[in-house]
């Protein structure tokens, strides 16, 4: 089944009492029994509720996993995959991952004893030579935020196999759309659904969706003893949302690519990231890993010519905010807004600047966000 008609069909069909079309939302905190030791599956909201296992279904079917947990943020649903471990353990990550992963790693589990490696993730070798006996997870964040830099996922899954490390990846940033790294080999996929699969910027959520059983045993478990599962309205509209990530994720990467393109040939614009276009230092690697190359870019501003404020001010489409994934334009400086935690020091090895602006694309007129932006860059 393609991965279109799946996000519009799967753990869709549920109600039969009424066979409504769509889901119910099944708002209640508890269900009773018929007798000791028999229900219908379900005794109370927090472990399990109808609605939230219809997106639980759907976000499995869209990935290619075993099951999945559908959690109340998508740090609720990297917290819950970090219970996997205890104190002691080391966990090797990138050095350019996205800014509240970065904070609960360094400033919330490393005080508690977790060890982290953050490394630059292209470099395999620099990997390899951080795995130690301690070594329990690699953490994948590809394409990397805000600089979209490509991880080698197949790669980095063959260095975690040979020591029984788990591997997980951040697949927030393209969307099964665009990239199943479960198929890659990769143990755990964790999505923000706040961004690409809800997509309407109006609820937050996460999933952590797991390759096999065992894993899907200890994560469900988890999730329910940590008390960071989703609730059943704010599952609904993430179910709502994905029946149309075909279509957006379609339009987000036009745009992307249509702005790329105009934001490289300007002169007040001194470099562009973005994997769709030629000067992509990894274009090997996005051929093989991904199916299309998404709907975020990353510039560097020239702000000898234009201030990023005045710059911010001037444009029209393009809130100044924070998040990505919406059907809306955002822009926003990884530097002063979404890194900011990260720290002067970090924020540099990573290779942000003061002048790298990030740029979600909606779903709008490329010719308007091209016209937009075009009149903001004059300064
Ligand atoms: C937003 C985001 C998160 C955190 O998700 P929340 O829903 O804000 O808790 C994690 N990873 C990536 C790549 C993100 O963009």
């Amino acid at each position: 089944m393609l991965i279109r008609t799946k996000s519009v069909h799967t753990g869709v069909n549920i109600d039969t009492t009424f066979n409504s079309v769509i889901t119910p939302i099944y708002s209640t905190s508890t269900f009773f029994f018929d007798a000791i030791g028999k229900h219908k599956g379900y005794d109370y909201t927090r472990s399990g509720n109808p609605t939230r296992a219809a997106l639980e279904a759907n976000i499995a079917a869209l990935e290619g996993g075993v099951n999945c947990s559908a959690t109340a943020t998508g740090m609720a649903a990297i917290t819950a995959v970090l219970f996997f471990l205890k104190p002691g353990d080391h966990i090797i990550t990138g050095d350019d991952i996205y800014g509240g992963t970065y904070r609960l790693f360094n400033a919330v589990l490393k005080p508690m004893g977790f060890d982290f490696s953050f490394v630059n993730m292209r470099d395999l070798k620099k990997v390899k030579d951080s795995v130690t006996s301690k070594t329990k997870m690699i953490w994948i964040e590809t394409p990397s935020n805000p600089l979209l830099n490509i991880v080698d996922i197949e790669a980095v899954v063959a260095i975690a196999r040979k020591k029984k490390i788990l591997t997980v990846a951040d697949n927030t940033f393209l969307s099964p759309y665009f990239q199943k790294p479960l198929d890659l080999g990769v143990d755990m996929v964790v999505h923000s659904t706040t961004k690409y699969l809800n997509g309407h910027s109006d609820v937050v959520g996460g999933a952590v969706v797991y390759a096999n059983n065992d894993l899907k045993e200890r994560g469900r478990y988890l999730v329910n003893a940590l008390g960071v599962s989703q609730s059943p309205y704010d599952a609904w509209l993430v179910l709502r949302g994905i029946k149309t990530l075909g279509p957006r994720m379609e339009a987000h990467q036009n745009n992307a690519m249509a702005v790329a393109r105009f934001l490289e040939g300007h002169k007040n614009v001194r470099k562009v990231y973005y994997p769709g276009l030629k000067s992509h230092p990894q274009p090997d690697l996005v051929r093989k890993q991904m199916t299309g190359f998404g709907g975020m870019l990353a510039f560097e501003l020239d702000t000898g010519k234009v201030l990023l404020n005045t710059f911010f001010k001037k444009l029209k489409y393009f809130a100044l905010a924070e998040s990505l994934g919406g059907v809306e334009s955002l822009i926003e400086t990884p530097w002063y807004m979404s890194h900011a935690s990260m720290g002067p020091t970090a924020l540099k090895a990573s290779g942000i600047t003061r002048e790298t602006v990030r740029v979600s694309l909606g779903i709008e007129g490329a010719e308007d966000l091209i016209a937009d932006l075009d009149q903001a860059l004059k300064g």
